[in-house]
Parts: C-alpha cells; sequence; structure tokens
C-alpha cells in the first residue's frame, strides 16, 4: 500500500485533533473527487513499518483524539490488507483513541469487512457534485453518511433523537447521552 499524505494535527477530518493518514488508491472516480491524483495505488511513498511506528508515536499524545483514514479510498481490497494488521495494533496500543475511516463505498455494501471491527465511525459513499455542501462538518455531499459503528447509530440520527429527548425534558436527554456515548 502506498499513501499521499499524512497529517498530525488534522482537525477537518473527525471531531478533535487527529491524525490522519491519506492512503493510495480509489476505484470509485467520483466525478468531481477533490484529490483525483489519488486514485493511482502506486501514488505516493510506500506505507512501511517505521511508518506505523511513526503513526503510533504521532498518537500518543494526550490531546490527540484519534486515527482518521481517508483516501483514495482506504477499503479497497488491498489497502484493507494492510490497515488491518495496522489498526489493530492502534486499538491494542492505545485503546482510548477512536478511529474514524472514509470511504467512497456504501456501507451496506462492506458492512461484513472485518477491518471494520476496529473502526469507531465509518464515514461512507461516494461524493456526489450535486449534494455538495460546503456546511457539512466531516463530509464533502449529503448523501455521506456518518455512522458510529460501536452504537449501531447514524450520527444525525443520534443528534435529532438526542435533541428532540432534550426539548422534551433536559434530564431525559442527560441519560440519553449516558445510555449512547
Ligand atoms: S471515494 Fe474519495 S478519493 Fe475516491 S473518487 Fe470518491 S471522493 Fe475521490
Amino acid at each position: 500500500m502506498n499513501y499521499g499524505a499524512i497529517k498530525k494535527t488534522d482537525i477537518a477530518n473527525g471531531p478533535g485533533v487527529r491524525v490522519s493518514l491519506f492512503v493510495s488508491g480509489c476505484r470509485n472516480h467520483c466525478p468531481g473527487c477533490f484529490q483525483p491524483e489519488t486514485w493511482d495505488f502506486k501514488y505516493g511513498e510506500p506505507f512501511a513499518s517505521k511508518t506505523e511506528d511513526m503513526i503510533i508515536e504521532d498518537l500518543r499524545p494526550a490531546w490527540i483524539q484519534g486515527l482518521s483514514l481517508l483516501g483514495g479510498d482506504p477499503l479497497e481490497p488491498e489497502n484493507q490488507e494492510v490497515l488491518l494488521p495496522f489498526l489493530k495494533r492502534v486499538k491494542e496500543e492505545l485503546p482510548e483513541k477512536d478511529v474514524w475511516l472514509y470511504t467512497g463505498y456504501i456501507y451496506e455494501h462492506v458492512k461484513d469487512a472485518p477491518i471494520l471491527r476496529f473502526v469507531d465511525i465509518l464515514v461512507d459513499g461516494p461524493f456526489i457534485g450535486a449534494e455538495k455542501d460546503v456546511s457539512l462538518a466531516f463530509r464533502g455531499s449529503r448523501n455521506q453518511r456518518i455512522i458510529d459503528l460501536r452504537n449501531g447509530w447514524l450520527v444525525e440520527e443520534y443528534m435529532k433523537e438526542r435533541a428532540d429527548r432534550f426539548m422534551k425534558d433536559p434530564r431525559e436527554g442527560e441519560s440519553f447521552d449516558q445510555k449512547i456515548l
């Protein structure tokens, strides 16, 4: 697997300050993709064991909330092969860090991929220019979903239900938070 970039203090691709790894290779070829150079599996540098070690060290500080995987597409089979053992290591060594993964694939088509056992939040679906909305947090187009794999929740559904419960009774809203988070 190759990768195009590593951002050590990223605040755009998930909550908090994160380390983001942009892997190479994507077969989705979404029209309007903002980084078509990353479709090529040979783009960038080889992802070596020293790259893994560096990311693990970059993740260690308490103020780093987690790791985001973007592309290219981390769920291309070739990329999953390399990322699965890497994510397993991240979860073993740094269980307190959350993992976000961005894919152009639809969740329902990839839900059985073993790598998803080590992913907390999946942002799914292709980028669709007609659905582009710059006001969206952590995603480019409205069709893309932020899915909490830990709780089986679409985060948007959660936010809506949470807001409804707080409107009805703040105490109910708080207990809902405790149940879900
Ligand atoms: S999935 Fe991502 S990298 Fe691949 S074409 Fe779509 S927007 Fe570009």
